[in-house]
């Protein structure tokens, strides 16, 4: 489990270090947000070249201390900022299931686009309970190494009023 996730937030990192913008379009894929399998929020590192690097729980003299492994460095409870990711089952257009993941920027996203907010919590139950209220989700998204990377879907009928 704590390994499955330095993998994903590894996969995260190398994701956003390799920019491949310009077909962006032509690979977007339709499919279904079914089911939520899990939701991992965790304190991260507020540090923009950490790209939201887990923190590590230590202990010193009785305290626990959060540290980034990224820059090394102590980062105090009042500094780490909330981050989270979610894993999905996903029905794909040619009817195969497959599961991927979606961090917070994303998550993000499709509670806008259905005119709802996700609570920024540590809390996996609350979460869980926001995200289950979403689904299915029907969307295209840009898929890279088992994440989803971006989405397209239409927005909530409200927004289409004016
Ligand atoms: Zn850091």
């Amino acid at each position: 489990m704590t390994l499955e996730t330095d993998d994903i937030i590894k996969n995260e990192a190398l994701g956003q270090l390799s920019e491949d913008d310009d077909s962006e379009e032509d690979s977007l894929k339709a499919g279904t947000l079914l089911g939520l399998i899990e939701v991992e929020p965790y304190s991260s590192c507020p540090m923009s070249q950490c790209k939201n690097a887990k923190l590590k729980t230590e202990e010193k003299d009785g305290k626990y201390l959060l540290r980034c492994h990224k820059h090394g460095q102590i980062v105090t409870d009042d500094a780490a900022e909330l981050y989270m990711y979610a894993r999905f089952h996903v029905q794909t257009s040619d009817g195969k299931i497959c599961n991927l993941v979606a961090f917070l920027p994303i998550l993000k996203l499709l509670f806008e686009a259905k005119s709802k907010k996700l609570n920024l919590t540590l809390d996996k139950q609350i979460i869980e309970r926001d995200i289950s209220s979403l689904l299915p989700f029907p969307l295209r998204y840009h898929e890279k190494n088992g994440k989803i990377e971006g989405v397209c879907f239409k927005r909530a009928a409200s927004h289409l009023d004016t």
